[in-house]
């Protein structure tokens, strides 16, 4: 059995899977917000619950490379643990942990949307906006544990519809983030029609989406030229609005560096339910 763990800022979601991908188990607990101690806790009994087997754990943030740490976590109590250990001590099993966009793509890769391709990139576009790379079935994390964390690279090519460039949490101005979050979309809807909305609502407004299509379009063309996937995966609350993997696609051929562009833009296959799925996946997934 592969048990996956996703460690969200909200909830603690566990789930069994057998080899062939079938849900044995599942429930989810909501997240000790603040309290480090508590969080190896539940995430202790989950697992105890979840049964025998391989333990795979996603979270919002990364393990450093140089200590070992949690770091990049906007679940803060996380930062500056050794997750990895304590969780291992508590549930006296082996761990694997990745970052919870990565976990999201492994999942699509695995066998969702990316299923049977080499190269899948996969995004979520929800209140912040990450990613992550998996490479025949296999999540890249890279030496900084940012492999496809591309939200806080600029938005290529800004045109005068595009400035200011947005401030960003992280110092800079300007990030993919500040454009294509779900808070984001809000105060572009804001900033064009004086009208503030959440983003949810925004969706039905056709002149800011098709702004908000054409910087994806022009983020996502930035992805293609380094990385050339077979396959996007888009996750997150922005992948339910159907018209992107219409106009992302026609907008797009503009800013890629080739006579004709392959690559597929996908809606995701597992929903909320990828971030967990892929948590399992990091012991041997299926091929
Ligand atoms: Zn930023």
């Amino acid at each position: 059995m592969r048990v996956g763990v996703d460690l969200g800022g909200t909830k603690i979601e566990a789930v069994a899977l057998d080899g062939s991908g079938r849900e044995v188990f599942r429930k989810r607990v909501p997240t000790p917000r603040g309290d480090y101690q508590g969080t190896l806790k539940a995430i202790g009994s989950l697992v105890a619950e979840a049964g025998e087997g391989t333990v795979g754990i996603g979270i919002p943030g990364a393990l450093s490379r140089v200590t070992g740490l949690v770091k990049n976590a906007n679940s803060t109590w996380l930062i500056g643990k050794a997750l990895k250990e304590d969780i291992q001590r508590e549930i006296n099993r082996p761990v694997r942990i990745e970052n919870d966009a990565n976990c999201f793509t492994l999942s699509e890769a695995v066998d969702g949307a990316g299923k049977g391709a080499e190269v899948v990139f996969g995004v979520i576009l929800g209140t912040g906006v990450g990613g992550g790379i998996a490479v025949r079935g296999k999540v890249l994390t890279g030496p900084n544990g940012i492999a496809g964390e591309w939200g806080h690279n600029p938005l290529p090519l800004p045109t005068a519809e595009d400035l200011p460039l947005p401030p960003c949490y992280c110092g800079r101005a300007g990030c993919i983030e500040t454009y294509l979050s779900g808070p984001g979309l809000s105060r572009d809807h804001e900033a064009l029609t004086g009208r503030k909305l959440e983003a949810e609502e925004v969706v039905k407004h056709e002149k800011t989406m098709l702004r908000y299509a054409e910087r994806l379009a022009r983020a996502l063309a930035g992805v293609i030229n380094v990385l050339d996937p077979d396959v996007i995966v888009l996750g997150g609350g922005m992948s339910n609005v159907a018209r992107l993997y219409t106009d992302v696609p026609r907008l797009w051929t503009r800013s890629v560096f080739s006579d004709h562009v392959a690559t597929r833009l996908a809606r995701n296959a597992h929903g909320d339910s990828s971030g967990v799925r892929g948590a399992a996946w990091l012991w041997d997934p299926p091929r």
